[in-house]
């Protein structure tokens, strides 16, 4: 069997065939998506009317029960390959989207679930959660980043600005991870720090988008932008878990791999556009061509176990293993894509990069996605385990 075999294989009972007739739409769309900068809501809006927008939302609560939580992880992971193979830009809105149902199973109370999760599988209501409070500013950026969250009445008053807010324009909730202790989000806190978790409604008039901050040379659909806070008061009501559940649970951890998941899309979308291009030139009888094409199936196939191998270990319980093993497979997946996509190029050619060749798009996604996560501190973290150290997880800090 091959790779291509493997990856036409039906994803299994639970995830609805009319995924693959839906990613083609989505793939003919990324193009005018990432011209301009555009939120894929109409995309969402198909996967909503396919019933498909609620993947990690359990069954009782009219979802599709998939994810670490049910022992369905590898179904939703390849969801999300199959996404990201079509919009990489796209695939980030939705891991932002499914990881925080996710968050919402785990912790939120049962009245919380009825009225969140009857939004999303009645209502397409879209979710996304944001830490992004960067603290190092770029060359020439005057202004600095960051939230301060005070307590009033039954509640907390939440002050200030997040950027990398992916869906900023498409979301109806945010769950704002904000550190009472101050700025910087869940990344820049210590361990034992107390950073909540509020589900914030972007409707709110309080909340407004800066939309002249996001101007990156990838994942531009991905729109996110600046959101600025002003006074924004959050109710007990919408706290999600206890202060410090995301740092103390290791949360991220759980969303580490399915960063890999997207990466691996990206590397697919190449591997199938170079043996296109390759079969329809007549070039496959060329040795470096045939180098390539060989490169790249191993390479896909070697994402594709690794996926296989973290999925397994979370559905078996085995979370010690699970969080350092999602690291590996973050890391090692990152590189596979990057050389899947370089392969392709060679194997291509210059016209490949050439708009709207979608190579061309895949090439400034990616090397823009793999820099959520420094790939030097997975590798050092990964080393710190090995060799018996403390280390950290989640965010990876030395
Ligand atoms: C497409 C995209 C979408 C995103 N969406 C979201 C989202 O929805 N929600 C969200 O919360 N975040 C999101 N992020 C933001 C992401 O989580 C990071 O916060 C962001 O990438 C940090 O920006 P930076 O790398 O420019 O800055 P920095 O964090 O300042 O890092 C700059 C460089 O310095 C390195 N560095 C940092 N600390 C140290 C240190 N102590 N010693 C040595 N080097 C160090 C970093 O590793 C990095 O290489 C997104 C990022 C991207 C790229």
């Amino acid at each position: 069997m091959t790779t291509t075999d493997l990856d036409r294989q039906p994803l299994g009972p639970t995830v609805p065939a009319d995924l693959s007739i839906l990613v083609e739409a989505f793939a003919r769309r990324a193009d005018v998506h990432d011209r301009t900068a555009t939120f894929p809501g109409q995309d969402f809006d198909d996967l909503f009317a396919a019933g498909l927008n609620a993947p990690t939302v359990p069954r009782e609560h009219g979802g599709l029960g998939l994810g670490p939580l049910h022992g369905q992880t590898n179904r939703l992971w390849q969801m999300t390959r199959q996404l990201a193979a079509a919009d990489l830009s796209l695939a980030r809105c939705w891991e932002g989207h499914t990881n925080s149902l996710v968050l919402l199973d785990a912790l939120a109370t049962e009245e919380q679930k009825a009225r969140w999760f009857g939004a999303v599988v009645r209502r397409g209501q879209r979710w996304v959660a944001w830490s992004g409070e960067p603290k190092a500013t770029k060359p020439g950026e005057q202004q600095r980043f960051g939230t301060t969250v005070q307590r009033k009445g039954n509640g907390w008053v939440v002050d200030g600005t997040k950027v990398f807010a992916t869906s900023a324009i498409g979301a109806d909730w945010a769950i704002l991870l904000v550190d009472p202790a101050g700025p910087g989000g869940a990344r820049e806190a210590g361990k034992d720090s107390r950073v909540l978790m509020l589900a914030c409604e972007l409707a709110d008039p309080s909340v407004s988008v800066d939309e002249s901050w996001w101007d990156p040379i990838g994942m531009r659909a991905t729109a996110s932008h600046l959101v600025r806070f002003d006074q924004t008061y959050i109710p007990d009501t919408h706290r999600i878990g206890e202060p410090g559940d995301y740092l103390k649970q290791e949360w991220q951890t759980v969303f580490i791999p399915h960063y890999a998941a997207s990466f691996l899309g990206a590397a697919d979308a190449a591997y199938q556009y170079a043996l296109n291009y390759v079969m329809r030139q007549n070039k496959g009888t060329d040795p470096f061509v045939q180098q390539r094409i060989g490169a790249m199936s191993v390479a896909v196939e070697t994402g594709e176990l690794w996926l296989r191998h973290v999925a397994d270990l979370w559905d078996a319980g085995r979370r010690r293993e699970a969080r350092i093993a999602g690291s590996r497979a973050r890391h090692l997946v990152e590189h596979l894509a990057l050389d899947t996509v370089d392969h392709c190029v060679r194997a291509c050619g210059a016209r490949c990069l050439v708009k709207p060749s979608p190579i061309e798009r895949i090439l400034r996604d990616l090397s823009f996605y793999v820099r959520h996560d420094n790939d030097d501190h997975i590798l050092a973290t990964i080393g710190r385990a090995a060799l018996g150290q403390p280390y950290d997880p989640s965010f990876y800090k030395p």
